[in-house]
């Protein structure tokens, strides 16, 4: 078992934290929320006071933080002149790939190891430890991180150098974009056809619209298994995050040259939402812009 510094103790870093204290690793953990830090104590981790309190002896660092300045802050300000040479840096938050590749480059120049691991899963997969990883770095960090990894999730797959995991997180959460607006906009044209919602899901979800926007994230309260339209669309993924994600997806196309007119229109409609003040609902709550009577 690892000594094991834990940076990001939100929606989805809460779980992860807490089932790798569950699998007996001695895990340190630290979020600028008082609150957080209590339920991470309540998991078994030890609440630190600061980065550098919860990164001391460190085997490993694990990061699960908004977006890449927070990481490029925390590594710049917590981690780099104060983790032991070797120790390894997983950063588990879903980034910019200039930016993971950029602290990867600055951790090596800092003896130390790097990796980009964002997941996919939802909070129901980080509490469960039922993630899945894509993994970006060297083999030998792979091979470091995937024991650790493997305690928080279903499977974890090594995708390429520094910066690859972030491009497939990218590129699959362009799908998981379109797949919500969809699914939202056909459960508010079923209810303005007069169909029950229960029975749409009935068949769409053994149908040829089944997909994790349908079947696990089931946007509409009642139907489905639990997700955060049964919360009122709090807690799960920020709209406000997708919006990011969306925005990585649209700078990376431009860079490459790669067309993502679906892409692009999904960024379009997280935007108004945002505008709209929603950027703290969770990204399936979307289904209220689609005027679906049974969202809420
Ligand atoms: P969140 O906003 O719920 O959690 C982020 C946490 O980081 C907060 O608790 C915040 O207090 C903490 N934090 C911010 N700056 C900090 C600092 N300097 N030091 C210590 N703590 C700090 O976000 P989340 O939903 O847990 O997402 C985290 C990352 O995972 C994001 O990059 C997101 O895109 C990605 N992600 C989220 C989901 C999801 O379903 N929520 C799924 C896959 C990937």
């Amino acid at each position: 078992m690892a000594r094991i510094g834990f940076i990001g103790l939100g929606n989805m870093g809460s779980g992860m934290a807490a089932n790798l204290a569950g699998k007996g690793h001695d895990v340190r953990a630290f979020d600028l929320s008082g609150e957080a830090l209590a339920r991470a104590a309540d998991a078994g981790c030890l609440a630190a006071g600061d980065v550098a309190e919860a990164i001391e002896g460190a085997e490993a660092i694990v990061t699960m933080l908004p977006a890449g300045t927070h990481v490029e802050s925390v590594y710049a300000d917590g981690v780099f002149g104060r983790a032991a040479p070797g120790t390894l840096l997983i950063d588990s938050s879903t980034i910019d790939v200039a930016t993971a590749r950029r602290v990867a480059e600055q951790a090596q120049a800092a003896g130390l190891l790097a990796i980009d691991a964002p997941v996919s899963g939802g909070i129901g997969a980080a509490n469960a430890g039922t993630l899945t990883f894509m993994v970006g770095g060297s083999g030998q960090a792979f091979d470091r991180a995937q024991p650790i990894l493997a305690d928080m999730g279903k499977a974890v797959f090594h995708v390429g150098a520094n910066g690859a995991g972030q491009a497939v997180k990218m590129c699959n959460n362009l799908v998981l974009a379109s797949t919500m607006i969809a699914t939202c906009e056909a459960f508010a044209l079923a209810g303005k056809l007069g169909i029950d919602p229960q029975a749409f899901f009935d068949v769409a979800s053994v149908s040829t619209a089944q997909s994790w926007s349908m079947n696990t994230y089931t946007p509409v309260p009642g139907v489905g298994p639990d997700s955060p339209a049964d919360h009122d669309y709090q807690g799960g993924f920020a709209a406000a995050l997708m919006l990011k994600d969306l925005r990585l997806a649209a700078a990376a196309a431009t860079d490459a040259g790669a067309r993502t007119p679906m892409g692009d229109r999904a960024r379009e409609l997280y935007d108004a939402f945002v505008e709209q003040g929603q950027g703290g609902s969770d990204f399936s709550g979307i289904i209220r812009m689609f005027g679906a009577d049974h969202a809420g």
